[in-house]
């Protein structure tokens, strides 16, 4: 079986870094291909309870992707990954710095 932690680690990377490099003016195709990928990522995600929740999630408080712009991208999947950090007690992360973690690189 894969390794939840791994694998959860590698997928938010992945996931954060399409939202960061996806345009701040997507075309339709480009929002559809989003949207798609999400879709199929929240089916075929190899960890089954993983899986679910995030299915759940979209179905409820999250909703379908928002896939507008980069911002709203980026921000949708923080709020993503901050429903699993609270399900796993994990600290939240202030989506605020999105961009900063992600992007732009932390300024220190
Ligand atoms: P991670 O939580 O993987 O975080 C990696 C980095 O992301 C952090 O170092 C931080 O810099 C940054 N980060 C943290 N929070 C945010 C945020 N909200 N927005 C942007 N950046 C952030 N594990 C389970 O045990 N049970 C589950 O049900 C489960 N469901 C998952 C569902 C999905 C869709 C995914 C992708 C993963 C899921 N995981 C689940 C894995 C879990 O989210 C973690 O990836 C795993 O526990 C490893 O955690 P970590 O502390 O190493 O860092």
């Amino acid at each position: 079986p894969p390794d939840v932690e791994l694998l959860g680690r590698s997928s938010w990377t992945l996931l954060h870094s399409i939202a960061a490099t996806y345009p701040e003016k997507p075309s339709t195709q480009q929002q559809q291909d989003a949207t798609t990928f999400i879709s199929s990522f929240s089916r075929l995600y190899p960890c089954h309870w993983c899986a679910t929740d995030f299915q759940s999630w979209m179905k409820g408080a999250g909703g379908a992707p928002k896939v507008s712009s980069r911002q709203e991208f980026g921000q949708w999947l923080c709020e993503a990954q901050n429903e699993v950090n609270k399900k796993l007690g994990k600290e939240e992360f202030d989506c605020r710095k999105w961009e900063e973690r992600w992007r732009t690189g932390w300024k220190d």
